[in-house]
């Protein structure tokens, strides 16, 4: 087996922006037990209602080249213009905790981690559209139209590495794409190898 081993599980999500992953994660995380959202750091700035600590630990362009000299980041990218990184600290903690981590992070982030620990799993959540991604992106009232502009063109982009994934979402309606992204985690730990780990007195029997 190569790649650094797992003592969790890391799913890793990626999406063009606005195709409903931060709704979907969040969603999930509240409502699946030891399972947790690893915050990013990030160059870029607060939008309105974005709270420091909670969406992102934000940071300026110094601070953020002095974590990636340290080696801080698991991976980190540019992405919109702007550094994201993911601190491998955070994620080794919560494995230590018992929980499993999820990574909301792009494509190029995603590769990385994926190099590292390829056991993870890898979902990407595709929108029915990228007239409905427009929508969404304008909807959401979060980003000027120069913004959105260049996010609808990195859609593209982003959509183009949906092969590297493991699990393809379709959030055409919230309520089917939150079921099937719950019920990815919950086979997911179902496997052999992670009810071995976590549950060792279930396979007693084997040793009678
Ligand atoms: P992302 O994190 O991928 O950029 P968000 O979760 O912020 O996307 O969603 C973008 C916008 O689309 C939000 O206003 C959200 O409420 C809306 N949205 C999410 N999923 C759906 C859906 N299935 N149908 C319609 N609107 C959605
Ligand atoms: P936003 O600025 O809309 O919150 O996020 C922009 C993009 O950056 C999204 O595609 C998001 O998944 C990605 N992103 C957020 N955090 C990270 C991270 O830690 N690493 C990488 N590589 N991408 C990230």
């Amino acid at each position: 087996m190569s790649g650094a081993s797992m003592s969790g599980l890391l799913f890793i999500i990626a999406a063009p922006s606005g195709a409903g992953k931060t709704t979907l994660v969040r969603r999930l995380v509240d409502r699946t037990p030891n399972l947790v959202l690893s915050i990013s750091c990030t160059t870029r700035l607060p939008r309105p209602g974005e709270v420091d600590g909670r969406d992102y630990h934000f940071m300026d362009e110094a601070r953020f080249e002095s974590l990636q000299e340290a080696g801080d980041f698991l991976e980190w990218a540019k992405v919109y213009g702007y550094h994201y990184g993911t601190s491998r600290r955070v994620i080794a903690a919560e494995w230590a905790a018992g929980r499993d981590v999820l990574l909301e992070i792009d494509w190029q982030g995603a590769a990385q981690a994926r190099a590292i620990f390829p056991q993870s799993i890898g979902i990407f959540i595709l929108p029915p559209s990228l007239e409905a991604l427009s929508e969404r992106l304008r909807g959401r009232g979060t980003d000027d139209a120069e913004v959105i502009e260049r996010r609808l063109l990195a859609a593209r982009e982003e959509i183009r590495h949906v092969d590297d994934f493991d699990y393809v979402i379709m959030n055409a309606d919230l309520e089917t794409a939150y079921a099937q992204l719950a019920s990815v985690v919950a086979a997911s730990r179902l496997t052999l190898s992670c009810q071995r780990r976590r549950h060792p007195e279930y396979f007693e029997f084997s040793s009678l």
